[in-house]
């Protein structure tokens, strides 16, 4: 994700237009290092936007996600969360507080497929989600 600008262009090459709300989803994401779950989006977009709907919500948060806007994260399993960092970095989540940290190491010099599959698969990328007790909860 980066600027009004860059997004503007995104969406017109994809014919889609800079409307207000998500407008507003680039600002509540745009810096945001807490990986906001599209209710917690919500949250805040109905506040300034009353009539907005969670369907509209989430509907935007899928276009940006298909587009490369955003990162879709599914280290969750109650609910789907978001991330304006689409470089790749790694995740720690609290199962008590459910906060979502991230992790910026590289770790490919540690991981690699069983050399049975590594012939098989041409590998990417990865990530990993490291589960625990922040130090708040514990
Ligand atoms: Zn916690
Ligand atoms: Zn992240």
């Amino acid at each position: 994700m980066e600027t009004v600008e860059k997004l503007t262009r995104t969406l017109k090459s994809h014919g889609l237009k800079l409307t207000p709300q998500r407008l507003m989803i680039f600002k509540i994401l745009e810096d945001n290092i807490s990986h906001p779950s599209a209710e917690e989006v919500f949250k805040r977009v109905k506040k300034i936007y009353p009539t907005v709907s969670f369907t509209t919500i989430y509907k935007t948060l899928e276009t940006l996600r298909d587009l490369g806007e955003i990162k879709e994260l599914i280290i969750d399993e109650d609910r789907k969360h978001y991330d304006p960092n689409t470089k790749p970095h790694h995740h720690i989540i609290c199962k008590v507080c459910k906060k979502i940290n991230d992790v910026f190491e590289d770790f490919s010099p540690h991981i690699k497929l069983p050399d049975s599959m590594g012939s098989e698969f041409d590998v990417s990328c990865f990530q990993i989600s490291f589960h625990g007790k922040c130090r708040n909860c514990n």
